[in-house]
């Protein structure tokens, strides 16, 4: 459906500064002004969930998590920054495949299963949209998702 995404991000924030029991601090950095997107609203809420309880399982007592929305041209691109511990570069892409945990032991302790990302890529995808990290290690790790924006009536500004 179309929808403003604007708003579902501030809830889902919402939700999670709510419920969080360790002491992780939110910053938001969106913008003001609506943004349509063409998506399954549960779905992105799935995709958040996902990137968020990650973020917030893999950072330190005290960190600060990031979550900007950055309107492209033709695309809203989403990041979700944590000050974790971070994720080897070869083994960046891979933390996107099905049952993939980077580190065995340490993530057994945090529990999971692996899906969360894989999950998510292929729920961004069937949006048109990408998804990808980046990271460095002992510094902390950034997800990005983009997601296409509604066609505009030509020669529309908004
Ligand atoms: P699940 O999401 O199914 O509960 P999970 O969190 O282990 O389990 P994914 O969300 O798919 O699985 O993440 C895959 C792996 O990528 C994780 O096990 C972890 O090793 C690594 N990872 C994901 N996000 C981060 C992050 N923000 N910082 C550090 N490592 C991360
Ligand atoms: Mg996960």
């Amino acid at each position: 459906q179309r929808l403003d995404i604007i708003p579902l991000f501030h809830h889902i924030l919402d939700r999670f500064e709510m419920n969080k029991a360790e002491k992780i601090y939110f910053e938001r950095k969106i913008p003001d002004d609506s943004i349509f997107v063409m998506v399954d609203q549960d779905k992105i809420t799935q995709v958040t969930d996902n990137i968020l309880s990650n973020a917030i399982k893999y950072s330190p007592e005290g960190g600060k998590i990031t979550f900007q929305v950055i309107r492209e041209q033709q695309r809203v691109r989403i990041s979700i920054s944590d000050q974790g511990l971070g994720i080897a570069k070869e083994k960046l892409d891979k933390i996107f495949e099905r049952f993939y945990r980077v580190d065995k032991a340490r993530s057994r302790e945090l529990g999971g299963t692996g899906l969360g990302l894989a999950i998510s890529k292929e729920i961004i995808e069937s949006h048109h949209g990408h998804i990808w990290a980046t990271s460095k290690e002992g510094q902390g790790t950034t997800i990005f998702f983009t997601l296409p924006l509604t066609n505009r009536k030509r020669g529309s500004q908004s």
